[in-house]
């Protein structure tokens, strides 16, 4: 149970830190994805002033009679260009003109590139070129001069920045496993801590039960005896006290038998007796319930019906258990359907196996039922479906509680179907193999 309650905060915590890992570290990555991409179009953008600003320096010197006024390549000057930058300018007579930069090799598909696709992007159109299996990335973008003096494309080597972005991707992916596996752990330490209090409150209230049920023992045992050795006597009371001394005895049982119930969940919750697994005959030891309950049902006036085994395999009604909790077990659950069965109704005991060779047992009666929303909530420790009903009948809705916490502890499973007014089917099944307690 704590197990399942740390395994549930682990998630929880665990969920919580590794959304906020992975947003942290989404959150560097685009930052420094933005970061980088500022940088780039800035040093596009420097590209281009220094470009215009050769030209116009370059038509001021023409206008001033300095320079002849042609437009061959030998008259621009490229010395402003960096190492990663590189700019192709078609002049108005058609001829491209290339810097002289370590790129020049690829100046032509670049050209041609830029040529066939618009530069529609204001911060620059992505250019990518295997040169030698290497692959380099620009962002290029183009420019009109002025006074018709052609177009140009620049660009600038983006390669290196790529690759650092890939390997901080790869980094940042690798430390995000790293980190979730570090908060999954955290996780689970501090669920196991913040258990602690939870698991010493819980033995707390598990010890003062079984403490308060063992003490409630021994004086319910000396009223039970006096209430017995009274009865010997009832003829000779007046009317009143042999109906006070019936009732009595009456609430006294029913006592001793909720104080029972209790110590048998506070003994099951505190794991203080360990279980004695062997193998158990289903069959056998059905037949042998309902031969000692067959009395009960007949005072009720229940037809009780034993069917079976419909195996495909004698040798399957075999589990593996603890022959007293699986007694206890099928007597709770036959308990409750002569209990809430009226006269002349049918209960029915029957074996199977299911499709996967688990065997099976099932306990049909024709009783009242159980609503549909009460379903999921009668395995829990004092509930009943009808307060009343149930008290009157001697229950005190721990039952099917001791019930759930044996088919815990064989790990076994039940299915209930039920429709009001026509009767109830519990379903249990049992593993096939030995089971570990
Ligand atoms: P109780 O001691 O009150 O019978 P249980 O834990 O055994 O407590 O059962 C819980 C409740 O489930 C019962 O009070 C009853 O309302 C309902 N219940 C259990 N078995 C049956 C059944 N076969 N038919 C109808 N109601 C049932």
């Amino acid at each position: 149970m704590f197990e399942r309650t740390r395994k549930q905060l682990t998630l929880f915590f665990g969920s919580i830190l590794g959304v906020v890992i992975i947003l942290i570290t989404a959150f560097f990555y685009l930052l420094l994805q933005e970061t980088l991409q500022h940088n780039e179009i800035q040093k596009l953008d420097d590209l281009k002033n220094k470009m215009s600003q050769q030209w116009e320096h370059r038509m001021e010197e023409q206008t001033k009679g300095i320079r002849p006024m042609d437009h061959k390549i030998k008259n621009v000057e490229w010395i402003f260009l960096l190492t990663d930058e590189l700019i192709v300018w078609v002049s108005p007579d058609q001829k491209p003109q290339i810097s002289p930069t370590r790129y020049a090799a690829m100046s032509n598909q670049l050209l041609n590139w830029s040529q066939r696709n618009e530069m529609k992007r204001e911060n620059g159109e992505r250019f990518y070129e295997d040169e030698s299996g290497e692959r380099k990335i620009f962002l290029v973008s183009s420019q009109i001069l002025k006074d018709d003096g052609g177009k140009y494309w620049m660009a600038i080597d983006i390669s290196s920045n790529e690759a650092l972005l890939r390997t901080i991707r790869l980094i940042l992916m690798l430390s995000t496993v790293v980190l979730l596996f570090i908060a999954i752990w955290l996780a689970y330490f501090f669920a196991g801590k913040a258990m602690v209090p939870i698991k010493k409150s819980y033995a707390r209230q598990v010890e003062f039960t079984t403490n308060a049920s063992h003490e409630l023992r021994t004086p319910l045992s000396v009223i039970h005896s006096s209430v017995e050795l009274l009865e010997e006597c009832k003829d000779v009371l007046p009317e009143f006290e042999q109906h006070i001394l019936d009732s009595l005895q009456d609430e006294v049982t029913r006592m001793i038998r909720l104080v029972e119930s209790l110590l048998t969940l506070a003994r099951s919750d505190s794991k203080s007796l360990p279980i004695q697994i062997e193998k158990v005959d289903l069959v056998q030891v059905s037949h042998q319930i309902y031969q000692a309950i067959q009395p009960l049902a007949l005072v009720k006036g229940i037809i009780l019906k034993l069917q079976g085994p419909i195996m495909e395999h004698e040798l399957t009604s075999f589990i593996h258990g603890n022959i007293d909790q699986i007694k206890q077990l099928i007597y709770i659950i036959l308990d409750n359907a002569i209990k809430y069965t009226p006269s002349g109704g049918q209960v029915t005991i029957s074996y199977r196996t299911s499709q996967d060779g688990r065997p099976t047992l099932q306990i049909a009666d024709t009783g009242i039922g159980i609503p549909k929303d009460e379903l999921a909530r009668i395995f829990e420790r004092f509930y009943r479906v009808d307060k009343a009903r149930s008290r009157e009948l001697g229950g005190a809705g721990l039952g099917l509680s001791i019930a759930a916490d044996i088919l815990s502890n064989h790990r076994a499973y039940i299915h209930v179907t039920s429709e009001e007014g026509k009767g109830s089917v519990f379903e249990i099944e049992f593993q096939s193999e030995r089971i570990s307690v």
